[in-house]
C-alpha cells in the first residue's frame, strides 16, 4: 500500500507529505525543480521522492509504475501539483491558457488514469484532488486557473460515480487563500480582498489543507465520495 502526492516538495503538497508520512502507509511524492529540497524532505519524513513533470504523459505512468514497485501498490493519490496564472482573459495567450489546463487538469487526469487499474483491481483506493475556491467563486484575472479547477471538480464528481462500485473514492478539497510560494507575489491589498469574509482570524495554513486531505484519504471518510470540501477559514460561510 502507498500514498502518492504530486508536487510534494513545497507548499501545500509538502504539508500533506509531512502529515501523511507519519501514518501507517508508506508515502511517495513527486518533485520537479528542486532536487535538494526534495531529498531533504525525503530524509526528514521517510517519504520517497520521485522526479515528475505532470505535463509528460509517459513519465506519469512510469512514476506510478515505479512507486507501485518500490514503495507499494497505490491506495492513495493526491493530485496537488498546480500552477497559478494571473491575467485578464482578453489578454491571455493560448500558451498560458494551455499550460494551466495541462498542469492543473490534464496532469491530474493522467495520474488518476495511471493509478486506477490497480485501485479498481484491489477494490480499494482514495483520490483527493486539490482544487480551489476559484472553482466555485469568480475571481477576476483567474479565468484559466478557475477553469482548470472547475474542470478538476467536474472530473472528481464524474470519476466518483465511475469507480465507487469498486470502493474507490474520489474527492476534492477547495482551499481558500493560503500563503505559499504560489501566492507570494499577490499584492497585500488583493490578499486582504481574497480573505474578506473569513470567519476565523487564523486564516488557512497549508497544514490545515493537509488535515482535510489526510481525512479524505483515510477510512474515516469511507462514506464520502464525489464531494468538494472547502477549507477557507469560513470565507464562503
Ligand atoms: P506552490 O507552493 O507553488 O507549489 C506548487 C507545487 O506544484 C510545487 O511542488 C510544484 O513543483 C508543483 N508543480 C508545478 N508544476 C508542476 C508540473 N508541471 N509537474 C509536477 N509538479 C508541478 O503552490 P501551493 O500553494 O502549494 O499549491 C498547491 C496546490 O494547491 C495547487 O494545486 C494550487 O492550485 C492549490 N491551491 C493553492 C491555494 C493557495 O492559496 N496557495 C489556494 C487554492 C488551491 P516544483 O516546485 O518542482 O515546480
Amino acid at each position: 500500500m502507498s500514498i502518492l502526492v504530486t508536487g510534494g516538495g513545497r507548499g501545500i503538497g509538502r504539508a500533506i507529505v509531512e502529515l501523511v508520512a507519519g501514518g501507517e502507509e508508506p508515502v511517495a511524492f513527486t518533485w520537479r525543480t528542486d532536487e535538494g529540497v526534495a531529498r531533504e524532505l525525503e530524509a526528514a519524513s521517510g517519504a520517497r521522492a520521485f522526479r515528475l513533470d505532470v505535463c509528460d504523459a509517459a513519465a506519469v505512468s512510469e512514476v506510478v509504475r515505479t512507486v507501485e514497485a518500490e514503495v507499494g501498490p497505490c491506495t492513495g493519490l493526491v493530485n496537488n501539483a498546480g500552477v497559478r496564472a494571473e491575467g485578464l482573459l482578453a489578454m491571455t495567450p493560448d500558451e498560458d491558457w494551455a499550460r494551466v489546463l495541462e498542469v492543473n487538469l490534464t496532469g491530474a487526469f493522467r495520474a488518476c488514469r495511471a493509478v486506477l487499474p490497480g485501485m479498481l483491481h484491489r477494490r480499494k483506493g482514495a483520490i483527493v484532488n486539490v482544487a480551489s475556491l476559484a472553482a466555485v467563486a469568480g475571481v477576476p484575472g483567474q479565468a484559466a486557473y478557475a477553469a482548470s479547477k472547475a474542470g478538476l471538480l467536474g472530473m472528481t464528481r464524474s470519476l466518483a460515480r465511475e469507480v465507487g462500485r469498486r470502493s474507490v473514492r474520489v474527492n476534492a478539497v477547495l482551499p481558500g487563500f493560503v500563503a505559499t510560494d504560489m501566492t507570494s507575489d499577490v499584492p497585500p491589498e488583493t490578499v486582504a480582498r481574497l480573505r474578506t469574509g473569513e470567519c476565523l482570524p487564523s486564516g488557512t495554513a497549508a497544514s490545515d489543507v493537509a488535515e482535510a486531505v489526510a481525512f479524505l484519504l483515510s477510512d474515516r471518510a469511507r462514506a464520502i465520495t464525489g464531494q468538494a470540501l472547502i477549507v477557507d477559514a469560513g470565507c464562503t460561510a
